[in-house]
């Protein structure tokens, strides 16, 4: 059966096996001339398009380990989110942050640098402490900051091209819970007020459409124990779906239905265990492109952006996310130059996208902003070499662990070859 990602824009025609064991794993590696992970799929980008093998981790048998401090754990790496943090609830245990949703694998969230939201917290790829790797020889070894340390930093932020993971050591923190409280607020005084609120808050965004006044603000504290909240699928993606529909059919109407939208009460407020208070659903299938931004210039790019769109009337259907993620040091993630804020662009999956993005690409570029590695961008093999100092090491360590191009696809090929 044919392969698609999350919203439907990649599609490969290649087998799909789901091996249950490393040595079944390292067998159809070795045989392959050509073959990509896959956790989830959530990645927007052909990330893990293959003309000839796909593998998915997720029936790979194994179980979490806790190392004796409990400061880190391993986890067999096709785990999603959900079931990784679920466990480690049920042993006390949580990770420091996540995403929006938790269905994707934690290999596949950091293999891309996924993250959530909060000045002091970095995205995921900075919780890995080990990795286990089949290479391309169908050999399994181990990484970390001692062993094998430039392939580590290499796999920490890996878009699946220096192995296939099928376990990870990962920095974890005592369960703790959280409170969420959701409010609807005037863009003008949130452009004010946000880079003051980001240092009160342990986790603070915004969604903004792009023709509304007011933007939804979230914010999530840590607070006493309580039980889990209820299920976030909802009523409001329910009405969301029904304006998508008709601005599908009369996309100029799209300035008013947000405006009309965002009339609406957005208050809310819910408490509970932090790994079921960080996710939401997400139902409504689009089509994301997200530039991570030096955290000063993160909200004049947003208004340039949402003042072109508002402009020209554009029907973008989706609010922007705003976010801001902490400093990292890995070498190809978009946090390695300090602080940034997270910008999200959406477009309803059944609309146009690509031209809408590449007008805000290059505003975000202008205001020197890097990609998120799973999500739309139009980066060239010369703009990696212009953002990331670190490219040509990255590569080198990639021609070293896997010479015959067996984890490339042509997406990758042209960045990374
Ligand atoms: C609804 C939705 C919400 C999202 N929310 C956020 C968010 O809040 N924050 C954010 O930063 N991003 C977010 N994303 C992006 C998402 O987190 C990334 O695309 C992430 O990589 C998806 O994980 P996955 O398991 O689906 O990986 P896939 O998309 O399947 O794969 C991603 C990469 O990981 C590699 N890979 C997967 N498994 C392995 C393995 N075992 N070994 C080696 N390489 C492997 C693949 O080859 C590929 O290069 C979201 C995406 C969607 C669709």
């Amino acid at each position: 059966m044919a392969w698609s990602n999350w919203s439907g824009s990649v599609t490969a025609p290649a087998d799909i096996a789901r091996p249950q064991s490393e040595d079944e794993l390292a067998a159809l590696i070795r045989r392959a001339a050509k073959v990509r992970a896959t956790g989830a799929g959530h990645s927007f980008m052909p990330l893990c398009q293959s003309d000839e093998l796909i593998m998915g981790l997720d029936r790979l048998a194994g179980e979490m380990v806790i190392a004796a401090d409990r400061k880190t754990a391993r986890i067999p790496a096709g785990w999603s989110i959900k079931k990784l943090t679920a466990s480690l609830w049920a042993e006390g245990l949580a990770l420091a942050n996540q995403g929006d949703v938790n269905p994707q694998s934690l290999a596949g969230a950091m293999a891309t640098g996924t993250h959530g939201t909060g000045v002091g917290l970095g995205s995921l790829s900075t919780m890995a402490r080990g990795f286990r790797l089949i290479g391309a020889d169908g050999d399994a070894h181990w990484c970390n900051e001692t062993t094998e340390p430039d392939l580590y930093q290499a796999q920490r932020l890996s878009l699946g091209m220096f192995g296939i993971a099928t376990g990870i050591e990962v920095a974890v923190v005592p369960a703790f819970h959280l409170t969420e409280r959701i409010e609807k607020r005037r863009w003008g005084e949130v452009r004010e007020g946000y880079d003051e609120w980001a240092g009160q808050h342990r986790h603070i965004e915004f969604w903004l459409f792009p023709h509304a006044d007011h933007v939804i603000l979230k914010t999530l504290e840590p607070c006493d124990p309580c039980d889990p909240p209820p299920s976030t699928t909802d009523m409001e993606e329910t009405s969301f779906r029904r304006v998508l529909d008709v601005a599908v059919r009369l996309p100029f109407l799209t300035p008013w239905l947000q405006r009309a939208m965002m009339k609406t009460r957005f208050d809310g407020h819910r408490r509970g265990p932090a790994h079921a208070v960080f996710p939401s659903d997400r139902t409504i299938r689009f089509e994301e492109m997200e530039y991570e931004l030096p955290r000063a210039a993160g909200l004049d790019a947003l208004s340039d952006v949402v003042g072109w769109i508002r402009k020209k009337r554009l029907p973008v259907t989706f609010p922007f996310e705003y976010r801001t993620v902490a400093a990292d040091d890995i070498w190809m993630s978009p946090m390695n130059a300090g602080p940034v804020a997270a910008i999200s662009m959406h477009q309803y999956a059944r609309m146009p996208w690509a031209g809408h993005f590449a007008v805000a690409e290059a505003i975000f570029r202008s205001f020197g902003g890097r990609p998120h590695w799973a999500k739309r961008h139009t980066l060239t093999r010369d703009d990696v070499d212009t953002l990331y100092p670190m490219a040509e090491r990255y590569r080198s360590v990639r021609r070293a662990e896997d010479p015959q191009g067996k984890f490339l696809n042509p997406h990758l090929e042209a960045l990374f070859s």
